[in-house]
């Protein structure tokens, strides 16, 4: 192999060799020691009945705490993560979770509040759920808000079951819901599970939802658009007003998907361009972690005369008291155990008020910036398909690389070596080879000079040695696992197989 790896700027640490747990330790290592015990020893025997005693378990490591220790740590070494390094994952909003988030989670009076507290002595965390309703129907302009979906997609599940009952509630049974060929797969899936048939809309030229296809499928039928704004290509909807309008005129609602909120915020009210329901992704917009797909927060956002439907309880403020309403006979009912994901809200609204106002105007345009930057310093080495103005992220594809037979799979594997997770690959749908950057408002200037380097490295060396991508990347301890046998039967003994 001729290749030489790329110098990988700041991120090249030591690469430490981990075998598993069942391979380390000794006979007689413990990770406890406790004074011996005045009390006599029985046989367990003497004690259970012979069907309740678990028989010796074969191969158990015998480990000290500092075994264990350094076992996951050394593991979690082997981990991408936002701490560690830049993640341009285009629609996922990968933004740094701020540590002050952190701190105020751990407070020990939210940390140790007990969900079955009564009321009177939750005023506290009962104020801080309130307020972040506020801070959110103030950010989306929308009329009220419910905390307590769990996922992005559960906030769509939880708007989409909303606009049934409403429709419902009028005597109406329609079947469709329209949507464009750009949609997060989240939505036809949460349509598809409250009873809906999707119906797609083809985009235009410019990327945008074809307004005269729009005007010909939407019809009496119809229940919702689900929309997203900016798109997943990063596009704001310029007629978001005459969608609206038009779904509107023949007795539909509109959902916006909000998880792109990040390219909005402080600068566009989505509730004022005509959006019924509008969910905000906590995990993205709002820096709380992702965590292994969860635990995350899906508020919803929607019109007063949603508000009926909304899940129970809903937090209020009546004659200097915040309690839980659980009086609202038209609700969906509860999509979640008590008030949502406590721990996220808190952090999510530790965000708010650290930025306040003007910071979260001022975070929206440098993410809109940032990805704009990014978009014009390569855009002579990768093929924009749809080169109209963008906001918060930008969709590259492969095709200038594909002339020397190097793929989006590939570049985004080599980008591995550069130190730099890959981006959202193949995604959104429409764009063949795609390649979805978003750099998010948390990045500094050099971090995004660093990765278009590493990019333009990239390009060049498709064009000279396009055959160096077969085996990308190098570095990293597994490189390319065949990807659906590695899904569906995942190799869990390291060495899995011998480095080259
Ligand atoms: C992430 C995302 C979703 C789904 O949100 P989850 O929290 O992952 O369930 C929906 N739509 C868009 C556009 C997204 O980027």
């Amino acid at each position: 192999m001729t290749h030489t790896p790329a110098p990988r700027p700041g991120v090249k640490g030591l690469i430490f060799d981990e075998p598993v747990l069942f391979d380390l330790g000794s006979p007689g290592r413990t990770a406890y020691s406790l004074p011996s015990s005045p009390i006599p020893e029985v046989e367990t025997e003497t004690l259970l009945p012979p069907d309740e005693i678990r028989g010796a378990i074969d191969h158990l490591p015998e480990l000290t705490e500092l075994d264990v220790v350094r076992h996951f740590t050394r593991l979690s070494q082997w981990n991408f993560s936002i701490d560690g390094n830049f993640y341009p994952l285009g629609s996922c909003t990968m933004k740094y979770n701020p540590r002050l988030n952190e701190d105020m989670a751990r407070l020990p009076g939210f940390a140790l509040h007990h969900p079955y507290t009564p009321e009177a002595l939750s005023q506290g965390s009962l104020q801080l759920l309130f307020e972040l309703q506020e801070y959110l129907k103030e950010i989306s302009g929308m009329d009220a808000v419910s905390l307590q979906p769990a996922a992005g997609a559960h906030g769509e599940m939880t708007g989409m079951l909303v606009i049934k009952a409403w429709l419902e509630s009028r005597g109406e049974q329609r079947r469709k819901v329209l949507m464009p060929d750009s949609a997060h797969g989240t939505n036809p899936a949460s349509s598809a599970l409250c009873g809906y048939e999707v119906v797609q809309i083809p985009s235009d030229a410019e990327g945008l939802i074809a307004l005269d296809k729009l005007k010909e499928l939407m019809d009496e039928d119809t229940a919702a658009i689900m929309l997203t704004n900016p798109n997943t290509l990063g596009m704001f909807e310029k007629n978001i007003l005459e969608i609206t309008e038009t779904v509107h005129s023949r007795g539909g609602l509109v959902y916006c998907d909000g998880a792109n909120l990040n390219a909005l915020m402080g600068m566009c009210k989505v509730g004022a361009t005509g959006v019924d329901v509008l969910h905000f992704n906590l995990h993205k917009t709002f820096s709380t972690p992702h965590g292994g797909g969860g635990p995350g927060a899906g508020p919803v956002g929607v019109k007063d005369f949603l508000e009926p439907f909304l899940p129970v309880p809903h937090i209020e403020h009546k004659d200097g008291q915040y309690h839980c309403n659980y009086d609202q006979p038209e609700s969906i009912g509860k999509v979640r155990t008590f008030y949502g994901n406590f721990g996220v809200l808190l952090r999510a609204y530790t965000f708010i008020r650290t930025l306040g106002p003007d910071g979260i105007r001022e975070a929206c345009e440098s993410a809109v910036l940032s990805a704009n930057y990014i978009k014009a310093k390569l855009k002579d080495d990768y093929h924009l398909p749809y080169p109209g103005p963008s906001l918060h992220e930008c969709v590259f594809n492969d095709k200038q690389q594909l002339k020397h037979g190097v793929k989006t799979l590939d570049i985004a594997k080599m980008l591995i070596d550069h130190g730099f997770h890959p981006p959202t690959v193949y995604f959104p749908l429409i764009v063949k080879g795609a390649l979805m950057v978003e750099p998010t408002e948390s990045e500094s200037k050099e971090t995004l000079d660093q990765f278009i380097e590493a990019m333009k490295a990239i390009a060049k060396e498709a064009e000279k040695n396009p055959e160096n991508f077969h085996d990308a990347p190098y570095l990293p301890k597994v490189s390319r696992p065949d990807e659906a046998r590695a899904a569906r039967k995942p190799v869990l003994r390291w060495p899995g197989k011998t480095r080259n």
